[in-house]
């Protein structure tokens, strides 16, 4: 967005542009829950997603999710094409792996989520229910109208103009960020992770971690008899480099013969992204609201992105719908919501990572029992 631009040059005649209320940027689970939440509300909505880039990698969705999936009318997403997650079983504060059982949970057994075809079944709700899909587009805001709204640029296709505009675009947080706010970050943590061969005999339906001197190792099952492998450690550390992983593998006790049982596929080289716990300083502004990672993004650890976008995406349409047709006190509200959030988050954090006190000496850990660990812009 270039605001000192003179409009006329960057923009096509308003009479002559399709407008809608709202324009979804980002068709990840919180641009989805958004656009479900503001179609089924009855507000135009235009759901835009950029679709480039590798594809999404966090599989695992808790059982609580059956809820809220439930509340924006997606519940069937479920039903085919994902595996179920019946216990968690994790190796923290000593060798010996603890197991947390599905049959304990009042909301059933949870899932390792086929990612994309996830994310797709979302969007596909959302069309059926009436959002306008916008595939492989990248919606860009261009100009504010003079009726306070705006025109968005979408990619190769014709400009939109809406009202107002949701920030799902993941932890790239772009229109809030185009639009002033700030993306604040709490530490570098970093995942290096591998999608391991089929084997023709899955047997494990569990979620694994495991801590280690520079970090943690997380293997879940995903569908088709695959596996997903991850280190998480922080970016400035050795351990981070994709060349490191093998050996590090090697000195696990439980995520190596885990893994040892899928072929590694042949020249595929682990990927890099980024984990660390992040937030944008304000999720509301002239004309926008900030959903999902955009808004607030987690330590996988804590196995709660997926959830929280859906969660935030459905706060957002709700809170975005409310605001337009007049209650000054919605997106306020919103705001509450995402800090209670955020807080709950936190003290839940810094509570795991406490359990762990096996390397004291190392960074790792070191950065983590810190009491207030800083924030920094992004
Ligand atoms: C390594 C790793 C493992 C994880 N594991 C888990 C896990 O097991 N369980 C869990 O719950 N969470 C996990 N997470 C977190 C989870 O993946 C995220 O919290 C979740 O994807 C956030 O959803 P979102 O819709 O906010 O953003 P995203 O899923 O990032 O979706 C954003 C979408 O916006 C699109 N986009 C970007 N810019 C634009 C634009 N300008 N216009 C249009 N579209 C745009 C992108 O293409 C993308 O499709 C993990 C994260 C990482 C990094």
């Amino acid at each position: 967005m270039n605001p000192a631009a003179p409009a006329a040059a960057r923009a096509p005649r308003a009479s002559r542009v399709p407008s809608v209320d709202v324009v979804v940027a980002g068709g990840g689970p919180a641009g989805a829950a958004a656009a479900l939440a503001l179609a089924r509300a009855g507000r135009t909505v235009l759901l835009a997603d950029a679709g480039r880039g590798p594809a999404p990698v966090g599989e695992a969705l808790p059982a609580a999710a059956r809820v809220l999936l439930r509340d924006l009318g997606a519940d069937g997403v479920l039903t085919h094409g994902h595996l179920p997650c019946l216990a968690n079983r994790s190796a923290w504060g000593g060798p010996a792996l603890a197991s947390t059982d599905s049959i304990l949970d009042p909301h059933g057994h949870g899932w390792h989520l086929d990612r994309p075809l996830f994310d797709r079944q979302l969007r596909d709700r959302a069309r059926a229910l009436g959002a306008q899909l916008a595939e492989r587009t990248t919606a860009r805001p261009l100009d504010r109208t003079p009726d306070g709204g705006w025109t968005v640029r979408l990619g190769e296709r014709e400009p939109v103009r809406c009202r107002w505009i949701v920030d799902a675009t993941g932890r790239r947080a772009a229109v809030a960020t185009a639009c002033g706010a700030r993306r604040l970050v709490r530490d570098r943590l970093l995942a290096v992770h591998l999608t391991l061969g089929p084997t023709a005999h899955p047997a494990d339906t569990t979620t694994t971690v495991e801590a280690a001197p520079d970090g943690w190792w997380y293997t879940a099952p995903l569908p088709a008899g695959r596996r997903l492998l991850a280190r998480y450690t922080d970016a400035d550390l050795p351990a981070a480099h994709r060349t490191a992983l093998p050996a590090g593998l090697a000195a696990t006790r439980h995520i190596g013969p885990l893994a040892a049982a899928h072929p590694w596929p042949p020249a595929a080289a682990p990927r890099r992204a980024p984990a660390h716990t992040a937030r944008l300083d304000t999720v509301h502004g002239e004309g926008w609201t900030a959903a999902g990672d955009a808004a607030l993004a987690f330590d996988p650890l804590s196995s709660q992105g997926i959830l929280t976008a859906l969660f935030t995406g459905l706060s957002a349409g709700t809170a975005v719908h409310a605001h337009l047709a007049g209650d000054p006190g919605a997106l306020p509200g919103y705001a509450r919501t995402v800090d209670q959030v955020r807080t709950t988050y936190l003290r839940n954090h810094r509570t795991h990572y406490a359990a762990e006190q096996r390397w004291p000496d190392r960074p790792f850990w070191q950065r983590r029992h810190t009491p207030t660990p800083q924030e920094a812009p992004a």
